[in-house]
């Protein structure tokens, strides 16, 4: 199998990689269209999502990306969530729109720039605790039919199983739990 990307314009591109090795994936750093055709899937990392789309249209990476994303799994984390979504608010912000659903950026306000928090499970995830870093995290405000919510936050979606994609809006790769990685994997191998 081919290896899963992590893309590398900004942000935490290295924590996904150590991550994706702890649940067992082999990975490289994608920052071109042509590495893009040589991975099975790929992380978009958390980080800033402006930059982020200023950098996909100078490397001339948008279009490429969402044809990839309508092919292969992609796993979008935090500013990775906010690009994958069908819709971005405050401010209003263009996006790839792979997955139906409405997100608001730093939506938590002040008092929610970071913390740590312990998440229940829904089902998919069979009742497992999960902990969870939130930096100046996105809220899910509306999730699309196609959408199953794997678990919430003060009752707001924060994993969410798109089918192929799958959306976080905290940082999986920060905590050493290998959980939300590996079910990435699995979804890329199948
Ligand atoms: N606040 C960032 C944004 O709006 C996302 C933060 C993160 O990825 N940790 O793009």
């Amino acid at each position: 199998m081919k290896p899963i990307g992590v893309l590398a314009l900004q942000g935490d591109f290295e924590a996904h990689q150590k991550a994706l090795a702890r649940a067992g994936a082999d990975s490289v750093l994608v920052r071109t269209a042509a590495e893009l055709q040589n991975v099975a899937g790929l992380v978009i990392p958390g980080g800033e999502s402006t930059t982020m789309l200023k950098l996909l249209r100078l490397e001339n990476l948008f279009e490429p990306l969402r044809e990839f994303g309508q092919q292969r799994p992609i796993f979008g984390t935090c500013a990775g969530a906010i690009l994958l979504a069908s819709e971005v608010s405050s401010p209003q912000q263009e996006s790839l729109g792979l997955v139906d659903m409405a997100i608001e950026r730093n939506a938590y306000g002040r008092q929610l720039d970071s913390r740590v928090v312990r998440l229940a499970a829904e089902d998919g995830l069979t009742g497992k605790e999960l902990e969870a870093v939130f930096i100046r995290a996105p809220i899910i405000r509306r999730v699309g039919e196609t959408g199953r919510v794997l678990a919430r936050y003060l009752g707001d979606p924060v994993l969410v199983d798109f089918g192929r994609h799958l959306v976080a809006t905290f940082h999986p790769e920060l905590t050493p739990d290998p959980t939300v990685h590996r079910m990435f994997v699995d979804r890329v191998a199948r």
